[in-house]
């Protein structure tokens, strides 16, 4: 199965993807999770990407779309995948399709978590204050600043993109302000 969780920055889209990576037993391809580890590992597009993700801009369609492109030819994601966190313009839905394609691959389904945007700071800060409390470390990006040019760009540049699936009827909703066990059954609904 190959499916693609779509939806604002915080709407839980991460945890959303992990339960189903124990459920259909297929990868979880963050492009979020690449760049960062790319970042981390100081290489040239991580170095490129970084100052981008910290300030919660959009990293070039070019960059996420070879790394898309290179990530699906590894062997674990024969059986499908599932994408969190790409597409996330118009222009990366298409060049999807036509990797896709290519391939002789399938996308079988789009999940949208639908969120009030009013309660997505009150979750990045609570995700924040949770993860100090555990000793964890905080991504650069998560701080209010970030967080609002984050969803900016989500507005402008992704919205575009459930338009684009709804077109196909490849989309369904999901309300992702329920609890995490009531999305999981809402997303088990929707692939069924
Ligand atoms: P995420 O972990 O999905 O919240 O992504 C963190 C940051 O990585 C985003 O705010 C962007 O800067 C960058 N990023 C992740 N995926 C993409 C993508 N598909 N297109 C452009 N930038 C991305």
């Amino acid at each position: 199965m190959i499916l693609i969780l779509l939806g604002p920055p915080g709407a839980g889209k991460g945890t959303q993807a992990k339960r189903l990576v124990d459920r259909l037993n297929i990868p979880q391809l963050s492009t979020g999770d690449m760049l960062r580890a790319a970042a981390a590992a100081g290489t040239e597009i991580g170095r490129k990407a970084k100052a981008v993700m910290d300030a919660g801009g959009l990293v070039s369609d070019e960059i996420v779309i070879g790394i898309i492109g290179e990530r699906i030819e590894e062997e674990d994601a024969r059986g499908g995948f599932i994408l969190d966190g790409f597409p996330r313009t118009v222009t990366q839905a298409e060049s999807l399709d036509r990797l896709l394609t290519e391939r002789g691959l399938k996308l079988d389904r789009v999940i949208e978590l639908k969120v009030d945007e009013e309660a997505l700071i009150a979750r990045i800060e609570k995700r924040v204050a949770e993860t100090v409390a555990a000793g964890g470390s905080v991504r650069a990006d998560d701080n209010p600043a970030s967080f609002r040019v984050r969803l900016e760009a989500y507005r402008t540049l992704t919205a575009p993109v459930s338009a684009y699936y709804a077109k196909s009827d490849r989309l369904r909703g999901v309300d992702g302000m329920a609890e995490v066990d009531a999305v999981a059954a809402q997303i088990d609904a929707a692939l069924a």
